[in-house]
């Protein structure tokens, strides 16, 4: 027998526990599967010192626990586990939880999050969080008065290169081809910062450093020249993956994955779904725009709850 609930979040970023707290407060008993990686991508982050609220800085697992310690004071149900299929072709809407235990929810709300892609390279994760890191916005300070360099030539590494060329003396930008994938304007902004080098037709060999980062040593994919350069900060930018594919036979989503939703709300096309937070944004990617669309997406469907009680009244 399937289990019947009334809200389903999916997921346990900053998104998922901010929608549970704002469900539970609701009254609308959440449950909350936190997927693979319970706490999300904070929890890989060391200090947070752009979270309103903590002038001091948090660490990264230790705010989650918070954040789930907020949601279950309020009732929510916090399950580890995967919620691994969905079929949303009737209502209410089907979940399945770890492959065998079926639920029937009213509203679901997802925030299954993104993870950041990395290039791969052993040395890259060993030296993960120790000057490695796939977040410049939220990395970026530790290095300030550093060298640094940044792999990737789409938006992000233009946006994130041009963050860190306000802190860092010099940033150099590795780029695999002999132009950047990012728009006009991006370009543009990355060319007017004297202290950008951009090294073209540059792949990274290895990061260098035992406990900490201390270079990187590069390709010349034409020449074979290589080359090491000293920097403190290594910075991935090579794109982000949605967690979106169970539920890509039943929302519309652009060509990556994320997620879209009706503009200024969390409302997908099928009703009672609702995606917050990185799954449905490609843009801000931040712990508090992530943390404010979850809210967004409870609110939604406190309301779409509301509408269908009425509606089974008349
Ligand atoms: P993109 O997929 O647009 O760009 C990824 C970049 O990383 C490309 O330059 C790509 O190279 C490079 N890359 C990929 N894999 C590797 C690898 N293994 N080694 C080296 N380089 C690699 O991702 P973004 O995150 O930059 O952007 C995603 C989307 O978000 C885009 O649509 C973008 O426009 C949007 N965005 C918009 C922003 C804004 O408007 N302010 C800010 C940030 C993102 P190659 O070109 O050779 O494939």
């Amino acid at each position: 027998m399937a289990e019947e609930i009334k809200v389903l979040v999916i997921g346990s970023g900053p998104a998922g526990y901010t929608a549970a707290i704002y469900a539970a407060r609701a009254g609308l008993k959440p449950i909350l599967y936190t997927g693979g990686e319970p706490g999300g991508q904070l929890t890989t982050t060391t200090e947070v010192e752009n979270f309103p609220g903590y002038p001091e800085g948090i660490d990264g697992p230790r705010m989650m626990m918070d954040l789930q310690a907020q949601a279950e004071r309020f009732g929510t149900e916090v399950r580890f586990g995967m919620i691994t299929s969905v079929d949303f072709s009737s209502y209410p809407l089907k979940a399945v939880a770890d492959e065998k235990h079926e639920i029937l929810a009213e509203a679901v709300i997802i925030s299954t999050g993104a993870s950041a892609k990395y290039l791969g390279i052993e040395s890259e994760q060993r030296l993960l969080n120790k000057g490695v890191s796939a977040c410049a916005v939220c990395d970026g300070y530790f290095y300030k008065g550093q060298e640094v360099a940044i792999v990737g030539g789409g938006d992000s590494a233009a946006e994130e290169a041009s963050y860190l060329a306000n802190i860092c003396p010099k940033v150099y930008m590795l780029v695999r081809r002999d132009e950047l994938r990012a728009s006009q304007i991006m370009q543009k902004r990355v060319m007017g910062k004297e202290n950008i080098e951009i090294l073209w037709n540059t792949e990274v060999e290895e990061v260098l450093g035992t406990e900490e980062v201390e270079g990187i040593r590069v390709v010349n994919n034409q020449t074979q020249e290589t080359r090491e350069i000293p920097v403190k900060g290594f910075f991935v930018a090579i794109g982000h993956k949605p967690n979106t594919d169970i539920f890509k036979d039943y929302l519309e989503m652009d060509e990556t994955g994320y997620i879209l939703v009706q503009p200024g709300s969390s409302k997908t096309k099928i009703p009672g779904v609702f995606a917050v937070g990185d799954a449905t944004d490609k843009v801000y990617r931040q712990a508090v725009t992530a943390a404010g669309m979850g809210c967004m997406g409870a609110l939604d469907a406190e309301k779409f709850l509301a509408a269908k009680e009425v509606e089974m009244a008349n």
